[in-house]
């Protein structure tokens, strides 16, 4: 899934494309939209360190920024611990 936006970035896009201001009505159904889905990483030791999505229990060798399999935004620290 690589259709998860910012609102922003949505509303940009909408006007962009039809050439006219968002209505007011969609402005405030974006807005009431989550601004995006989030989870996180579980790490999980097996032998070898894995990460397994909070949302969808998929298991990665490495903590993608977005979960390949369900699309959720994870939470990644800064500090890199490869
Ligand atoms: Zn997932």
């Amino acid at each position: 899934m690589s259709n998860l936006i910012s609102r922003q970035a949505l509303l940009k896009k909408l006007e962009e494309e039809s050439g006219m201001n968002t209505p007011e009505w969609l402005v405030d159904a974006i807005n009431e939209m989550p601004e995006s889905l989030k989870g996180r990483w579980i790490p999980y030791i097996n032998g070898r360190v894995y990460f397994i999505c909070s949302e969808c229990g998929s298991k990665y060798n490495l903590p993608y920024h977005f979960c390949p399999n369900c699309g959720t935004k994870m939470e990644v620290s800064n500090g890199s611990n490869t």
